[in-house]
C-alpha cells in the first residue's frame, strides 16, 4: 500500500493505536496539544534534531526498523548527556512521493520499541509530503532533579576527564560501509545505544562537573565543555578506550585513533570529575575510562601521543556548514 491511500490521517491514526499508554502523559497523540504531567520536583529538559536522507543515513545501508530506533537514541542521548531521564518524544515526517507504507511501519515499529527500551512515550508530532530525500525531526524531552542537573559549564582546572565505553567505532563502522565492506562494529552505527543509565547514575551521584554526549567526535565535544567552562585539556591517546575491532585496525595503521579522537556519533559520555569526586565512581554500573585532565585555558586542547609530543588539537569534528 502507498501512504496516498492511507492518507495523512490514517497514517497518524495507525501510530496512535500503537502507542501504549503511559503515566503522566494526560492527553497524548490526538488533540491540538500534548497534555503532560512532570514528576515535582524536576525540571523539563528539551532537545531535537533533524536526520536528512543522504546527509546523516543512506537508505541504501540502513534498514527502516533500525533507522527508527537510531533516530530516538541519539535524541535521547543528549538526555542522558544532562543526567536526565527520557520522558516523550514528538515526531515530525517528510515523506517522499510513493515511500512504502511498509517503510513507514519498520521505521515506526523501530521507533516506538526504541521509546519503550527508554521509558519514554510518543505523544506528538507531524507529517507532511517531501518534494526531496526523507525527512526525520524529532524532539525529546526529559526530566531531572533540579539539584542533578548537569552542564557542559562546570570544568574547573584539575578535574580528571572521563568517557564511557569505546570510541571510534561507529566511525570505523562508517568508513568500511562506505567501501562497500560489512563491518562487525556496524551495530554501533545503525543501533547506537544512548547512556541514560550511565548518565542517571553519574548525576544522581554528583559525580560530573561537566557533561556531553559525543556525538561529533571526542575532540569537538571536549572543546564544547572547554568554550563553556573557559578552561583547556589534554587528552593522553594511549589512554582512549577501543574495542577489538579498532585495535586490530590501528595494529595495521596507527593514525586510524582519529577514529577515536574525531569519528563521532559514538554516544558515549565525555565527563569531568573534580579530585574529591573521583572515589564515587566506584558506585557506577560499567567501568569508565580515565582519558585526560583539565588544564588552564591558555594551554587549549592538546593531545598527548605515544611518543609523547604535545600536539594542539584543532577542533575537528563534524561540521555541516563547513566546505569539503
Ligand atoms: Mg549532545
Amino acid at each position: 500500500m502507498k501512504l496516498s491511500e492511507l492518507g495523512e490521517f490514517g497514517f497518524i491514526e495507525r501510530i496512535r493505536q500503537a502507542v501504549a499508554k503511559a503515566p503522566g502523559v494526560v492527553v497524548g497523540i490526538g488533540d491540538d496539544c500534548a497534555v503532560l504531567e512532570l514528576p515535582p520536583g524536576e525540571r523539563l529538559l528539551t532537545s531535537t534534531d533533524l536526520l536528512i536522507e543522504d546527509v546523516h543515513f543512506r537508505r541504501a545501508w540502513t534498514d527502516m526498523e533500525l533507522l527508527g530506533r537510531k533516530s530516538v537514541s541519539v535524541n535521547v542521548s543528549d538526555i542522558a548527556a544532562m543526567g536526565g531521564t527520557p520522558r516523550h518524544l514528538y515526531l515530525g515526517l517528510g515523506i517522499p512521493a510513493g515511500f512504502a507504507i511498509e517503510d513507514l511501519d519498520a521505521f515506526v515499529a523501530g521507533f516506538l520499541a526504541a521509546c519503550a527500551d527508554y521509558g519514554a512515550t510518543l505523544v506528538g508530532g507531524d507529517t507532511c509530503r517531501s518534494p526531496g530525500p526523507l525527512l526525520i525531526s524529532v524532539t525529546v524531552e526529559g526530566t531531572v532533579p533540579v539539584d542533578e542537573l548537569v552542564c557542559r559549564s562546570g570544568a574547573q582546572v584539575g578535574d580528571a576527564v572521563y568517557v564511557s565505553g569505546t570510541l571510534g567505532d561507529s566511525a570505523l563502522a562508517l568508513r568500511r560501509l562506505q567501501a562497500g565492506e560489512t563491518p562487525e562494529t556496524a551495530g554501533r552505527h545503525h543501533n547506537p545505544r544512548a547512556r541514560v543509565e550511565l548518565g542517571r547514575a553519574l548525576a544522581s551521584a554528583r559525580i560530573p562537573s561537566a557533561m556531553i554526549d559525543v556525538s561529533d567526535g571526542l575532540l569537538a565535544d571536549l572543546g564544547h565543555i572547554l568554550e563553556a567552562s573557559v578552561v583547556g585539556a589534554e587528552v593522553d591517546e594511549a589512554a582512549l578506550p577501543v574495542s577489538t575491532s579498532l585495535r586490530a585496525a590501528l595494529d595495521s595503521d596507527s593514525e586510524r585513533i582519529e577514529l577515536a579522537l574525531s569519528g563521532g556519533e559514538d554516544y558515549e559520555l565525555l565527563f569531568t570529575v573534580s579530585p574529591e569526586r573521583e572515589a564515587a565512581l566506584a558506585v557506577l554500573p560499567e567501568p569508565v575510562t580515565r582519558i585526560g585532565t583539565i588544564v588552564h585555558g591558555s594551554a587549549g586542547l592538546a593531545v598527548k601521543k605515544r611518543n609523547g609530543d604535545l600536539r594542539p588539537a584543532a577542533l575537528a569534528g563534524y561540521n555541516h556548514f563547513r566546505q569539503r
